[in-house]
């Protein structure tokens, strides 16, 4: 029988002592164990930073890419060997900044695949520098000045985008990252689980101390289970677009909850078809024998060429 321990590798991790990189982790093979998942059917793609050395650590199939291009590697895998568990991983600068554009497209396309972003607001790799998410006026300690431009809200964009599985978690609160990384994983379509992300090294506003609230007149954990409140971010019925909108318009107005109270869990969900099944309703074959099995000799593709002249 499959123990957590096989989901680890002997791989020397030098992530800072204290990075919430290290809660990420534990959550992603917690989740892969805990799913009964095999390994070898399971493939973690990660793009360029601190974050980007994750499919070292998990033992499974791994590939580190390029920055900003683990989505669309991704997606080359899944479209191939539509039987494997895909898990693309990235920090907010690599997935929000040069991957922008894939993010988006990515979404649009509803592939069946796990989008994990560890969202800690700056460059951490690069020695600190404000990414996509950090918000404006904010200057972290290795910033000469505070940013001057406006932070983007990831949940905002991935709802707008079609990712029909929209979350986020907490890096420190690795049971709950377990259990939204599994409905992640399960959910057949795009998801995107935006983790709120420590880093010690270059992030000393958003700290630990900060989420759980020290600094408030009254301490008081910042963060709180969106679904404690009542939310239910389930669409019940995707065909009507009545209900589809305002579970949408609602998921992206809690998503710009910040400060005092910041809401954590799902904030959309939305069973539709994926875009491999729109793929098989044109090519049957697709779904019955993944590409990567199917030969690739002893085509007779003369109706092709004549079909052409
Ligand atoms: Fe973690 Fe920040 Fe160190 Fe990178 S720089 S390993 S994100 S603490
Ligand atoms: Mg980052």
């Amino acid at each position: 029988m499959l123990e957590l321990k096989e989901f680890r590798t002997k791989v020397h991790n030098d992530w800072c002592p204290g990075c919430g990189d290290f809660g990420i982790l534990n959550a992603i093979q917690m989740a892969l164990f805990e799913l009964k998942l095999e390994p070898h059917d399971v493939a973690i793609f990660s793009g360029i930073g601190c974050s980007g050395k994750t499919p070292h650590f998990v033992n499974t199939y791994g590939f580190h890419t390029l920055h900003g291009r683990s989505l669309p590697i991704a997606t080359g895998a899944k479209l191939a060997n539509t039987a494997l568990t895909v898990v693309a991983v990235g920090g907010d600068g690599d997935g929000f900044g040069i991957g922008a554009g894939h993010f988006v497209g990515a979404g649009r396309r509803n592939l069946d695949f796990t989008y994990v972003v560890y969202d800690n607001g700056v460059y951490g790799l690069t020695k600190g520098q404000a990414s996509p998410t950090l918000p404006k006026g904010l200057k972290t300690k290795s910033m000469s000045f505070p940013s001057i431009v406006e932070g983007i809200n990831p949940l905002a964009i991935a709802v707008s985008a079609g990712y029909t599985f929209v979350a986020r978690s907490y890096a420190l609160d690795v049971r709950h990252l377990k259990e939204v990384l599994k409905s992640a994983i399960l959910h057949k379509g795009s998801a995107l689980v935006d983790v709120l992300q420590t880093c010690p090294t270059y992030n000393d506003i958003n700290t630990k101390e900060w989420y759980s609230g020290s600094d408030l007149p009254t301490k008081a954990p910042r963060l709180y289970k969106i679904e404690d409140t009542g939310y239910d971010g389930t669409v019940k019925n995707s065909s009507d677009a009545k209900e589809v909108n305002e579970k949408k318009g609602q998921a992206i107005i809690r998503s710009f909850e910040w400060g005092d109270k910041i809401p954590i869990g799902i904030f959309y969900r939305c069973e539709e078809p994926t875009f491999e099944d729109l793929i098989a309703n044109r090519m049957p074959a697709y779904k019955q024998v993944p590409l990567v099995k199917q030969s690739i000799y002893d085509r007779d593709v003369t109706s092709l060429f004549e079909s052409l002249t």
